[in-house]
């Protein structure tokens, strides 16, 4: 690493750069982006001609009327145009790399990097573990999937593009994980939070030791909302010894990483700026919505200098809340927000909106739960008048479910105004896929 590069910022330039400054640059970008599209993507070629749309139009004089981009559209361009589909910008040859989406909620997309957008991708999460706290003293165990997914092999630069060393570990055989932490001194670790869940079990019941004594000292986390809140943050810090980072959101198909927390924590930030263009819409009536202090909006991305398969005005179904626009006390510009919830999981109960990540934050106030596992379980299309959900919990507390789940509902009426229906079951026993208990399940 660079001696001279400032303690504080990992680009400086761009981390604290005047937004004023950021929306001309934006501006050149985004001219140039949407003259590149229009002649490399015939994805959005089309698109854009079926809306009527002609080149003569200057694109970005009308860039808040072009038409929104929706998963569903790449997924069937790229059914039809296997396998990268028609959005494909560049020769096959300058691919660099390719990554698959999750596909936890559905079939899988192929995502195509060239060298430059690889550097892109890496750069911006390179700021997002910076300003977490990651350095070049530090050994960081990265424990994401590797296979495919972009939170391995992509995050795993982001995190060594920091100066810091990396141990490649992936996911699965979480014994020999503890053994390499220990025989490595490994100081830091990059996961879910519920992984810790797993390795907290497995110290005690094979390795016969606490959390703490694994020695980590710094956890920088994504994936999962689990360190947006605050009690069960505090408790992962007492337990393991570890400062417990928010460290890493992003979408493998617009950027890999672009959220992360500063020192202050102070809410994610948005590390985008000059490679991602951001904007909040009204998710129903998709009208834009301003991003200032205290908005709620789905957030919508457009990528400012993606060569291999540019994305414009994409929607993320991604629910968030701007915590501040102003820039933080770290100096750091771009907005800083907390994730929601999923807009497809929004769910309206007799008129409110509930998101299951506010049922999340309720449940793990009650000290039975450290790291709430629940199902929500909708029996009959909407209008939902009546939620049921499940509730993992120890075996022991079944015996006396009952005065637990009426102080559970007591505090959901008080705070999010609704009346669930609460089944408390047996720990592991509510189904996951790649880790991840599906949050809203559909019986009809
Ligand atoms: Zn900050």
């Amino acid at each position: 690493m660079n001696s001279s590069m400032p303690d504080l910022f990992f680009d400086k330039k761009y981390e604290t750069i005047p937004l004023k400054k950021l929306r001309k640059i934006e501006i050149e970008l985004l001219k140039k982006q949407l003259d590149y599209i229009i002649k490399n993507s015939s994805f959005y070629k089309k698109k854009y001609r079926s809306e009527g749309l002609t080149k003569r139009i200057k694109f970005q004089d009308v860039f808040l009327q072009l038409p929104l981009t929706s998963k569903k559209e790449l997924l069937e361009d790229q059914a039809e145009h296997s396998p990268f589909g028609s959005n494909l910008s560049v020769n096959k040859s300058a691919i660099s790399r390719v990554h698959r989406t999750s596909g936890t909620s559905g079939t899988p997309l192929f995502i195509a990097l060239t060298k430059k957008d690889v550097q892109t991708t890496v750069n911006t999460g390179g700021r997002c573990f910076w300003s977490s706290g990651l350095r070049q003293e530090d050994l960081v165990v990265h424990c994401l999937n590797y296979c495919l997914w972009t939170g391995g092999y992509t995050d795993h630069q982001s995190l060594e593009v920091t100066g810091a060393g990396v141990i490649p570990y992936g996911t699965g055989n979480s014994s020999a994980l503890i053994e390499t932490i220990l025989k490595l001194k490994a100081n830091a670790i990059h996961c879910t939070p519920s992984y810790l869940i797993k390795l907290e079990v497995l110290l005690r019941e094979e390795f016969k030791m606490s959390p703490i004594e694994l020695g980590l000292k710094k956890g920088f986390f994504g994936g999962e909302l689990g360190m947006q809140n605050s009690g069960y943050r505090k408790e992962i810090e007492k337990k393991w010894g570890i400062k417990a980072m928010n460290a890493n959101y992003g979408l493998s198909d617009a950027l890999s990483m672009f959220g992360a927390e500063c020192q202050k924590r102070t809410g994610l930030h948005f590390h985008g700026n000059g490679v991602l263009l951001a904007e909040l819409i009204d998710p129903t009536t998709k009208e834009n919505l301003a991003i200032e202090k205290g908005c709620i909006g789905e957030l919508v991305l457009t990528n400012l200098e993606k060569e291999a398969q540019p994305l414009i005005r994409y929607r993320t179904h991604d629910i968030i809340r701007i915590i501040d626009h102003n820039p933080c006390s770290c100096g750091r510009t771009g907005f800083r927000f907390e994730i929601i919830g999923r807009s497809d999981d929004m769910i309206v109960v007799k008129g409110v909106n509930v998101f299951p990540s506010a049922i999340a934050e309720i449940i793990s106030e009650f000290p039975e739960f450290s790291y709430p596992e629940f199902q929500i379980r909708l029996n009959a299309p909407p209008p939902v008048n009546e939620l049921n959900i499940l509730i993992e919990c120890k075996a022991e507390l079944l015996a006396n479910a009952e005065t637990l789940i009426d102080k559970i509902v007591h505090k959901m009426k008080n705070k999010l105004y609704i009346y669930p229906k609460i089944q408390l079951v047996e720990e592991g026993s509510l189904p996951r896929t790649e880790g991840k208990t599906k949050r809203v399940i559909k019986l009809y």
